[in-house]
């Protein structure tokens, strides 16, 4: 059973990391490995603020470099060859601004993951491994939400079959370039950002494969983003319930979607560093092991905004709930995080994009109060579930900072609140070193024994 291996941009930044990748496919080569890959690190970026084909120069130069450093001179040049016609349709798009159409958009962006695959196709070849890329988006099949579109699943199914298995069958390894799809009349589109997790978890369903591993910057998912504690640990084991409430809010480790496909076949998804290729990561799956530690890890993301409704004629009346969330669904926006009282309705929201449109029509129903500039900060495990004070414990932590929108989900495995967006890196060190700092950790151990 072949297993999906999916390398993000950081692992494909320059010749050395291109290198690296081939080693650690060259060591699973026995497990017939699908390679997703994507973009080199920064192009997607570089992709999206580009209006002219000038400005891309320093995009070609990395991938040409690459080629020079790690082909023979014929691969070389065929690839630069290719990296003309890419110039070519690049100019040809950027003459119909495509920041004025978000088809075209993902046409241009396409071209950071196009390029990627077909280079580290060569680059494994090169190496004496028989690889292929395998155009993405002969694959990966969606509806026509360009920038963030939705996978249809039967048709990205039977494509990801039929383009995968005979070449999975003659011995080769197919390379796809993540985050890219099309429309069923073959419109260039893309996932989201970040979305080659999810093109990497939609072919290892597809496929059936043995596992899925996202290789990325850092050992795992962590206790917390490195960004903001350095000391965050790798957690060695999440269920699905843990890594999805991780992915959702705002552990960019994994892409919000990535751990749908895999539960649904029951696949187990391992996160690896490709820095360090022989630390263990994180193991994904089915298992609801409570660790001794309750909690596993605490997620935060920044940039949401709260908006609270108020009526009283909410107090014992049916349809207004319905009418609220009518609201946001015509305005296309999803709301995240819920709370309600007798007499309001508390939400929060990642995308306040039509949020005048919405706040226009939500005065319709009751008083309208928006905050800005919040952060959701989760925190999650298993053991939340049938262990008291945890909530005690975060606001005694915490207790000089105003908290709003508190939430324990459905599943019961996260705590969840909202906080000024300004002090959140304050309250997630804070939290983290509640509740894994290395005293405390010890005391927690030492109780549970
Ligand atoms: P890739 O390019 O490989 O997809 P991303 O940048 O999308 O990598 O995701 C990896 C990054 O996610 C890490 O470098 C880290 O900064 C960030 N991150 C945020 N929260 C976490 C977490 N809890 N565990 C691990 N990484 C996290
Ligand atoms: N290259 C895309 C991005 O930067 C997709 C990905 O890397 O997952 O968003
Ligand atoms: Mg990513």
């Amino acid at each position: 059973m072949s297993v999906v291996m999916k390398f993000g941009g950081t692992s494909v930044a320059d010749a050395a990391a291109f290198e690296n990748v081939a080693r650690i496919i060259a060591n699973e080569r026995d497990d017939e490995p699908i390679v997703i890959v994507s973009a080199m690190s920064g192009v997607t970026d570089s992709l999206l603020a580009a209006t002219n084909i000038a400005s891309l120069e320093n995009v070609f130069e990395r991938h040409r470099a690459v080629a020079r450093e790690l082909l023979d001179s014929s691969r070389a040049a065929a690839f630069i060859d290719r990296l003309h016609e890419a110039a070519d349709q690049l100019a040809a798009l950027f003459v119909q601004n495509p920041a004025k159409h978000k088809s075209l958009q993902d046409t241009v962006v396409s071209f950071g993951e196009t390029l990627s695959s077909t280079l580290l196709a060569e680059v494994l070849n090169q190496k004496g491994i028989r690889a292929r890329q395998v155009d993405a988006r002969r694959c990966i099949i969606t509806d026509e939400e360009y920038t963030n579109a939705a996978p249809l699943m039967p048709e990205t199914f039977a494509h990801s079959k039929s383009e995968l298995i005979p070449a999975l069958e003659s011995g080769v390894v197919p390379v796809l370039g993540g985050f890219i799809g099309s429309t069923k009349q073959g419109a260039t589109t893309t996932l989201g950002r970040g979305g080659s997790d999810y093109t990497a978890a939609l072919i290892g369903a597809a496929l059936g494969v043995r596992e899925i591993q996202i290789w990325t910057d850092v050992t795992g998912v962590l206790t917390a983003d490195p960004r903001v504690v350095p000391e965050a640990q790798t957690v060695e084991r999440l269920s699905y319930g843990e890594a999805a409430e991780l992915a959702y809010f705002g552990a960019k480790v994994l892409h919000p979607k990535t751990i749908q496909p895999a539960i649904e076949n029951s696949i187990p998804v391992r996160i690896c560093n490709s820095r360090a290729p022989h630390e263990p990561g994180t193991l994904v799956g089915p298992e609801t092991e409570t660790s001794p530690r309750t909690v596993k890890a605490i997620a935060h993301k920044t940039g949401v905004t709260t908006v609270q409704i108020s009526s009283a004629r909410m107090l014992g009346a049916y349809g207004f709930l319905r009418a609220l969330f009518e609201v946001f669904d015509r305005h296309r926006t999803v709301v995240d995080v819920v709370t309600t009282s007798e007499v309001s309705v508390s939400l929060s929201l990642d995308d306040a994009s039509a949020l005048p449109a919405i706040v226009a029509e939500l005065e319709q129903l009751g008083t309208v109060r928006i905050e800005k500039g919040r952060a959701i900060v989760c925190v999650v495990g298993e053991g939340l579930r049938g262990t008291p004070g945890i909530a005690a414990r975060v606001f005694s932590t915490i207790s000089d900072i105003n908290v709003t929108l508190i939430s324990q989900g459905a599943s019961s495995i996260n705590f969840t609140f909202a906080i000024e967006e300004e002090r959140v890196n304050e309250a997630v060190t804070r939290l983290h070193e509640e509740f894994f700092g290395h005293k405390k950790a010890h005391k927690a151990q030492n109780r549970e024994q």
